[in-house]
């Protein structure tokens, strides 16, 4: 029998997949002696690989009398489980980082200040010249927009008095960008990116979002 501590350490450590063929076992996995009971292996987490039912019953039963396939030996399965476990590992350590930061998104941001905002690029078309007014008349013209998964806000001094203004609730910034932006970056397009650039105030009638997000010159 296992030790409830060491069980639970080797189910953690592999995530309940398999170590040889890391299909998800979920209720259905088992735990395995690398160097058998009867050949003094002791029930400790050094000596245990979690593995599916195909690869414990691979793995156990070799008939040395009637030699048929690849046996397992204990060193490989030792190392297929280090490494395994280390992957997950890694896995574990990719999903803190992102999850850090998710939250890393600033909530209040200075004009000119730098940052790095996550947000969905979206195209939207508005009324161009000469009037921009109809979608009749005018000519249509496009801009990519960002829009921010958590509402910001900027400060700003106004242009006549220098007065601190703050600007709240900002969800959709248009972006500012050298015209080969839009020709080398049509990717990015509907998809969720990190941009780096400073924001400005939006001129009603001139802009179309909630501010402008100069990203020029951040960008190859
Ligand atoms: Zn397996």
């Amino acid at each position: 029998m296992w030790p409830k501590k060491v069980k639970e350490d080797a189910l953690v450590s592999c995530r309940r997949k398999c170590c040889v063929c890391h299909m998800f076992c979920g209720r259905n996995i088992e735990l395995h002696h690398i160097v058998m009971e009867s050949k003094g292996g002791e029930s400790t987490f050094d000596n245990c690989i979690p593995l599916c039912f195909n690869c414990h019953a691979e793995a156990g039963h070799y008939n040395n009398d009637h030699p048929k396939g690849t046996k397992y030996s204990s060193a490989e399965l030792r190392r297929h489980r280090d490494n395994w476990y280390r992957t997950v590992q890694q896995l574990d350590l990719a999903d803190h980082k992102w999850e850090a930061n998710e939250n890393k998104q600033p909530k209040e941001v200075y004009e000119d200040q730098v940052v790095t905002l996550k947000g969905f690029v979206w195209r939207e078309a508005f009324p161009g010249p000469p009037n921009y007014d109809s979608f009749d008349t005018d000519r249509i013209e496009t801009y990519w927009m960002l829009i921010l998964p958590e509402p910001i806000c900027l400060f700003a001094n106004s242009f006549e008095t220098e007065e601190t203004i703050k600007i709240e609730n900002i969800k959709k910034l248009q972006l500012c960008v050298d015209p080969e932006f839009y020709s080398s970056s049509k990717e990015i397009i509907r998809t969720d990116v990190e941009l780096t650039g400073k924001l400005f105030m939006s001129i009603t009638g001139h802009h179309h979002g909630d501010a402008n997000f100069d990203i020029r010159g951040q960008h190859a």
